[in-house]
């Protein structure tokens, strides 16, 4: 047989430049700690820890027997786009009709279509920071030049609309946004949003990508805020939800947008290349989840809850870190810098990564930096997993912390 030595391994030049995703990557790290025999609490990956809800599985199977088993229409089958529709309606007062909405594998690739439609090489990313690790990726991979706009934690992570008005230039594109935020569990209030709305409908060039996956988890007792509730700038929102978290469906792949028509039309179009649209049988289970009322969903809040305020009580107990309550989501994002310039063995710390990295190795507990949400100060903890390991994780960090000197 003939050997080619001719053969060099290479690759695009996008996939060299493209950061792994730091969510993952952390995941990746601790699930091989684990599997070598450490005692580590993974608090790196946002997942809910629940089971999904039995009638929502028992839709799929259900899905199964009935033969849905084929190809659906890109976009989605016309009965769960229906149901979207619906929920648009019920929970957020939005009207998107059936072909306004496009149902993609995960909010993730519904946020990746909506960028691809979007954006040219050269165009500008608007993150509000920190904001969440994929969003500068998938905006990178389009060409996008990502400007971030800073927030700190004295602001509750929270832009203002004068703020984002000073970052709008001829080349501004799109603003991309979570609320309840990931990583830092902020809420933007209808009054915050109203403003923003005052200075996007300015620019009518600019669309932005409203993130809304962890709309049910909020703790504030409002009602959830929806930019593309303000009529003056509908037109410019496309609003992204999802399944994953609300309905812990993490595993079941299914996210969707609705959006002005052009836009849902251009996604269509994009998905059909890439995916030929997600999974039928998640479909018919998304349809049951969004069909039924939320008693399940809101078991699940009422627990975060419970954590949220536990983990909070504990956090606050360890000298030095700046800790806010968060409103939404199941993260803190809490501020590590008083330690900066400490050691351990002879080894100093620099900054959130050094930070994290530390706690991995000694308190055995998984956290990921904020540099990979573009913040230099703090650290983010996903509290989605059971009172008792967030308890003890939060033994282990405060050992750890004191042992810096
Ligand atoms: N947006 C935010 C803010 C998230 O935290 C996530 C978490 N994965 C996603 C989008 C994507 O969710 P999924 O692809 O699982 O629907
Ligand atoms: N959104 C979750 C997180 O931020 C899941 C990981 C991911 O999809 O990147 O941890």
């Amino acid at each position: 047989m003939t050997v080619a030595t001719h053969y060099m391994p290479h690759l695009s030049d996008r996939i060299e430049q493209l950061q792994e995703s730091a969510t993952i990557r952390m995941a990746k790290l601790s699930r091989e700690l684990k599997a070598q025999g450490h005692d580590i609490i993974d608090l790196s990956l946002g997942e809910p820890d629940f089971d999904t809800p039995q009638h929502i599985k028992d839709a799929a199977k259900k899905a199964l027997d009935d033969g849905f088993t084929k190809y659906t229409p890109v976009a989605g089958y016309t009965e769960l786009r229906r149901a979207i529709s619906y929920k648009f309606k019920r929970d957020n007062n939005l009207d998107y009709s059936v072909d306004q909405i496009v149902v993609s594998t995960g909010a993730k690739q519904s946020i990746a279509n909506a960028v691809m439609c979007t954006v040219n090489p050269g165009d500008e990313v608007l993150l509000p920071a920190p904001y969440w690790v994929s969003y500068a990726a998938i905006a990178q991979l389009a060409g996008g030049v990502c400007r971030e706009i800073p927030t700190n934690i004295e602001s509750n992570f929270k832009i203002t609309a004068a703020q984002l008005e000073s970052y709008i230039t001829p080349r501004t594109r799109l603003l991309i946004y979570s609320s309840p935020c990931n990583p830092t569990g902020s809420v933007y209030t209808h009054k915050e949003l109203r403003e923003i709305a005052e200075v996007v409908k300015k620019h009518p060039r600019m669309y932005v990508i409203a993130d809304e996956i962890y709309e049910y988890i909020n703790f504030t007792g409002e009602p959830h805020a929806s930019l593309a509730g303000f009529s003056d700038v509908k037109e410019q929102v496309i609003t992204v939800n999802g399944f994953s978290k609300g309905f812990a469906m993490t595993g079941w792949r299914l996210g969707y947008i609705g959006a002005p028509l052009h836009i849902a039309k251009a996604c269509d179009k994009m998905q059909g290349q890439f995916t030929s649209g997600t999974c039928s049988i998640a479909q018919k289970a998304g349809e049951a989840a969004l069909l039924s009322d939320l008693t399940e969903c809101r078991k699940m809040v009422d627990e975060f809850r419970k954590r949220r305020d536990k983990v909070y009580a504990l956090l606050c107990e360890i000298p030095g870190l700046k800790v806010n309550l968060p409103d939404g989501a199941f993260y803190f994002f809490f501020d590590v810098s008083a330690y900066f310039g400490k050691s351990y063995k002879g080894e100093v710390l620099q900054s959130p990564e050094d930070i994290s990295l530390y706690l991995l190795n000694e308190a055995k507990v998984a956290l990921v930096s904020g540099e990979a949400f573009g913040d230099r100060q703090c650290v983010r903890m996903s509290y989605a997993t059971s009172e008792e390991k967030l308890t003890e994780a939060c033994r282990r960090l405060k050992n750890a912390f004191a042992l810096l000197t």
